[in-house]
Order: C-alpha cells, then sequence, then structure tokens
C-alpha cells in the first residue's frame, strides 16, 4: 500500500429530487434551520433548491414527444455487430451490438427521479417524470424518440485476471442527446434486459442495487467527485432472483431500471477487448474517437496524441481516486471494466463509505482477499493504467511504450501531491508548510487507533472553534471524543493549534473553508438500506429523503439531524453486508 507521507506506520488514505409529494415535506423551514450552515456560496442552501437552476420553465420540455435522442454518432463511427437478436455470444469486429430493451412487467412505479438530472441536463420539465409514458419510456417499455438502442462490447481484467468479453450484460444505450448548452449525455438504461453480453445472466437489477446507484451517482455529483449521473428510478413487480451472498439462498426480488448518464460511457476494457483480439484497426479508431470527442485539448494532428491521451488519463485517474479518498469512498469493484476513460465514477456496485477510519475497510464482503480495500484503490488504478498502456500499446511506437511506461511511474506522485492538498484542505490549512504531512499523517494513526468516524471527525473539527481547539472541549461530538481517547491527542491538538497560528486567517474562515469540503452526510450503507426495504414495500419516502438530504451534504439540516444521519451509526449498522449480487 502507498503511503502519500513519509511516515511508514500510516497506511494511505491517508436536489433534488423526486420532488412532488415527499421532498416538499423535508424542506427545512427556511427561518428555522440550521445552525451552521455556513457551507459554500456555490454550494446553495437546501431551501433555495428549488429555484437552484436558472432555468425559466418556459424553456422545459413538456411532454417527451419533443424529446430527441440519436445513436447516428456511434453508429456512423463504428461497424456494428453482424449478428442479430439478444442472446449471449461471443461477438467480434464492432463495438457495439444492436439490442433492444425487455420492457420490465407492470405495474411500474417512479421511485425517484433527479430534477437537477432531468431539468439541468436533459431540459425536460421533471413533473413529466409523474407521466404514465415517462415510466414507459425509463422503464425500457418504449423507445424514446430517435433512439437505435445498442449494447456495448467490451472486456475487462477482473480480480487481477483477463476475464475475456464482458460488455453491457444489461444495460442499453439509449443514444445521445445534446442539451440546450451544447453538451452532449449518453443516455442509458440499466437492468433493462438481456443483450449478446448477458452471459448467463438475467439482464435485470433488483431494487436494493438499483436505489444505490441512483442515490450514490447524484450523491457523489453533490460531493464534487466526477460521476456518472442518475435521472430516474422505475421499479416493477417483475420476480428476479438472487443469491444475495452466494451461500445458496435463493431470494425472489424485483426488478428495477435506471435510466442513468455519461458523456461517455467508455472504459479501459473498451480497448482491452480490442487489443487482446487483435482488432487493431477498431482499436485505433475508437482511441481516436474518444479523443476527438472528449479530450478536446488533444490536437488531433499531433503525432503523439495517444501518449497524451494516456497520461491525461493517468493524471485523471489519480485525481479521482484521491477525491474518492478525500470523501471515504471505496468502489469495490476496481476491475479495468468498471474504470472510465473519462476518469468519473461508473457503475455503482458494493461500494461503501467508511465509517470506523480503516484503511483496510472493504465495503463488498464477496471481496475476500480485500482485493478492492479502500486504501488499495490507488494500487489498482496504478495497475488498471498499465492495462490501458497494454491496451494502447498496439497503436504506440517502441518508443513511445516506453514513455507511456515513465509517465505511469508518475502516477504515484500525482496521487500524493493530489491527496496532500485534499487532506490539508480538510484540516484548513492554507499554503504548505513542511510538516504538513506529518500532522496529516499522525492524524490519520490515531483515527486508524481508535477507530473513529471518517466523515464525522473532519466535519466535527471542521466546526471546531479555536477556543475549543485550545480547551479540548469535545462534549456532544461524538467523533471528537473518540479519537481524543488516543494519548497522543493533545500532542497532535497542539500541533494543529500552531499550525493553525502560523497562517493568517479568522477561526470563522478556516471553519467556512473546512465545512465546504468536509460533508456531514455521506450515503452510510444503514442509511440506504433503510431506505431500501421501505422501497422495497413501494414507499419511496426515505428514497426521496436521502436523496435530497445528500444534495447538500456540506449543509446542516434539520430533517437529517432528525433522523440521525450525522449521528453515532445505530448498532445494526454493523452487520450490514454488501456484496457484488445485484
Ligand atoms: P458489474 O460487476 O456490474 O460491473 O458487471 C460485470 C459484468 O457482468 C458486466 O458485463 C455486466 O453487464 C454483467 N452482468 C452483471 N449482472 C448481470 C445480469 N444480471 N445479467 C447479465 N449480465 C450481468
Ligand atoms: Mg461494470
Amino acid at each position: 500500500m502507498w503511503s502519500p507521507w513519509p511516515v511508514s506506520v500510516f497506511a494511505l488514505v491517508a436536489a433534488s429530487s423526486f420532488t412532488p409529494v415527499h421532498v416538499l415535506e423535508f424542506c427545512p423551514d427556511p427561518d428555522s434551520h440550521s445552525h451552521d450552515n455556513t457551507a459554500s456560496d456555490s454550494q446553495l442552501s437546501p431551501n433555495t433548491f428549488k429555484s437552484r437552476w436558472n432555468i425559466s420553465v418556459s424553456t422545459l420540455m413538456q411532454n417527451l414527444d419533443q424529446f430527441r435522442v440519436s445513436s447516428k454518432k456511434l453508429l456512423e463511427a463504428f461497424p456494428i455487430d453482424v449478428v442479430d437478436g439478444n442472446f449471449a455470444r461471443s461477438v467480434k469486429n464492432c463495438i457495439f451490438s444492436k439490442s433492444s430493451p425487455t420492457p420490465l412487467k407492470g405495474p411500474l412505479r417512479l421511485a425517484a427521479a433527479s430534477k437537477e438530472v432531468v431539468e439541468g441536463i436533459l431540459d425536460v420539465d421533471v413533473a413529466v417524470t409523474q407521466s404514465d409514458d415517462f415510466l414507459h419510456y425509463a422503464g425500457g417499455g418504449r423507445l424514446l424518440p430517435g433512439s437505435e438502442p445498442l449494447a456495448h462490447r467490451y472486456g475487462g481484467h477482473q480480480f487481477g485476471y483477463w476475464a475475456g468479453q464482458l460488455g453491457d450484460g444489461r444495460a442499453h444505450s439509449l443514444g445521445q442527446y445534446t442539451n440546450r448548452k451544447g453538451d452532449v449525455w449518453e443516455l442509458q438504461l440499466k437492468g433493462s434486459g438481456k443483450t449478446p453480453y448477458s452471459r448467463s445472466g438475467d439482464g435485470r437489477a433488483v431494487i436494493r442495487s438499483s436505489v444505490r446507484e441512483f442515490l450514490c451517482s447524484e450523491a457523489m455529483q453533490s460531493l464534487g467527485v466526477p460521476t456518472s449521473r442518475a435521472a430516474s428510478l422505475i421499479v416493477s413487480d417483475e420476480p428476479v432472483t438472487r443469491d444475495r451472498f452466494y451461500n445458496g439462498n435463493v431470494e425472489t426480488e424485483r426488478g428495477a431500471v435506471v435510466l442513468r448518464l455519461a458523456k461517455s460511457w467508455f472504459r479501459i476494457g473498451s480497448l482491452e477487448i480490442l487489443s487482446q483480439s487483435g482488432e487493431i484497426d477498431l482499436l485505433r479508431k475508437l482511441v481516436t474517437f474518444v479523443i476527438d470527442e472528449h479530450f478536446p485539448s488533444i490536437d488531433s494532428d499531433d503525432p503523439d496524441k495517444y501518449l497524451v491521451f494516456y497520461s491525461t488519463v493517468v493524471n485523471e485517474t489519480a485525481h479521482l481516486i484521491a477525491q474518492w479518498m478525500s470523501v471515504g469512498f471505496a468502489h469495490g469493484v476496481c476491475n479495468t471494466d468498471n474504470f472510465s476513460l473519462l476518469s468519473i465514477t461508473i457503475d455503482y456496485g458494493p461500494f461503501g463509505f467508511m465509517e470506523a477510519y480503516d484503511p483496510d475497510f472493504v465495503p463488498n464482503t464477496s471481496d475476500d482477499e480485500g482485493r478492492y480495500a479502500i486504501g488499495a484503490q490507488a494500487d489498482v488504478g496504478q495497475f488498471n493504467l498499465e492495462k490501458l498502456s497494454a491496451a494502447l500499446g498496439p497503436v504506440l511506437s517502441l518508443q513511445q511504450q516506453n514513455e507511456a511506461k515513465r509517465i505511469l511511474k508518475g502516477f504515484a506522485d500525482i496521487y500524493r501531491k493530489r491527496m496532500n492538498q485534499l487532506f490539508q484542505a480538510k484540516l484548513g490549512l492554507l499554503g504548505e508548510q513542511e510538516d504538513d504531512g506529518d500532522l496529516i499523517a499522525s492524524l490519520l494513526k490515531m483515527m486508524a487507533d481508535t477507530r473513529c468516524d471518517f466523515t464525522m471527525t473532519f466535519r466535527q473539527l471542521s466546526g471546531a472553534s479555536a477556543q475549543q481547539l485550545h480547551d479540548g472541549d469535545f462534549a456532544q461530538l461524538w467523533a471528537l471524543e473518540d479519537l481524543s481517547s488516543h494519548k497522543l491527542f493533545s500532542d497532535w491538538l497542539s500541533m494543529y493549534q500552531l499550525r493553525l497560528m502560523r497562517q493568517h486567517d479568522s477561526d470563522r474562515d478556516r471553519q467556512q473553508r473546512m465545512k465546504k469540503v468536509n460533508p456531514r452526510y455521506v450515503l452510510r450503507n444503514w442509511m440506504a438500506e433503510s431506505a431500501i426495504t421501505k422501497a422495497e414495500k413501494n414507499d419511496f419516502s426515505e428514497v426521496a429523503l436521502l436523496h435530497h438530504i445528500l444534495s447538500f451534504p456540506f449543509v446542516t439540516q434539520e430533517t437529517a439531524e432528525e433522523a440521525g444521519y450525522a449521528a453515532r451509526p445505530p448498532s445494526w449498522a454493523k452487520r450490514l453486508k454488501v456484496s457484488c449480487s445485484s
């Protein structure tokens, strides 16, 4: 495991919503809310959320017949699978197969919709999500105007080994939508039925995993972490059988579909499959396409453009993983097929936000060896980028391949620097001083020893005044109380105060800065689990509540406090398990 600081003992780490009925109830009273609503200028208060997007309603589409997507660009750029039909097979010489969604068996229900995505990205009035039309479109029963649905062929290294062809086994790309800002987004349904890549899978996703993907994509966006987005969550009565913990206990759950969006869904595995099967012309075509469409700063005539592309992905992936670490996010399945070429977080599965600080935290109970432990993510990121350089090998000269190796060697440094910046900001430190690394590392070491809560330790430090730090008075601050049981805590606190005194800013400014980067609310497993249990009984109120609250993770909200989202996790939270089964 890498350490960003030269202290060997320290492990690495170093809205809304479905507005209608539910969410409005949860909007805090503008006059009564928030005792530390100091978050940010950019982070608006939950009370302003209705006017968060400067969109006049008349410019929003009022029905989906006007909404058009297109797969033209993708279809024109690449050869298509010559075989037709949604049956599992080995596919060659293409990037996509034509494949239609299989409608979920009704009745369908809208469990959640993201106003921010539906209005802010898709230009559609969120009220439209209440219509039957929307249920059909977003549930895979009807195709959006212009849609020619596709399933993407990709491969990947899973848990360290080449797994061969994977592909969209339960996702359909509906096409691209160009919004009024000129941004192009690719829409996908996930859980929409079998494709040529389904192997022995049923092409479905169950309610629990779909609730988690919907909530986490939007929560990550609000935390400022690059991510795919989720527009809606539709649940059905279609029975789907799953062996949730791979222990032979097969249960019948229900199918659900998430309408999700990304600028591009291409992954490291998208290139690997072409390289591995010797389809080099197609490999060149796909890399060139990705560069032309998504990396405008790369000159298409540059003879080193593939290398510049690689270097950019290395840089941005290092930044992405550092951002994951700064909010305690463990992806859970960091296979190369789940690593985006655009360095955004994709494919939410058995992820977890770390509670008790532990670099060995493994969110996925099926990951016996802890390959994807939170503190190993930088290592596996590097492993994945090595696989990317191998995939690009056939389009690079020998000299460029050597250069790619050199670039990858720089990953550790980029990552360390970014981690340092992020954790300095988490501690409210301005500028860079020599012993900052030690200050951060010693804090993390104490956090590991006391197993105190990652999110709330930083958040409560953000709210602590200079006087409190001086007095060591952390009554009511449960995470800091836990931390203060460490025998070195008072020494650390003195070091921290000295460091703060050396920078010229006010206590209030420091607190405000820290509150902008240290969230008060993250999607803890127990919070998701509670919402899922209700959603499985068709009560979506808690999904809406979480969606709304997590849209403002840096702002103290009364409803969240009442729900205990910033309190010590309930004891039953420790028993929760999440597996790959979804
Ligand atoms: P994931 O672990 O979700 O990243 O999925 C790994 C691969 O398994 C991808 O190719 C998925 O499309 C495929 N897959 C996962 N679940 C299913 C399913 N229920 N039916 C078909 N394919 C699936
Ligand atoms: Mg995946």
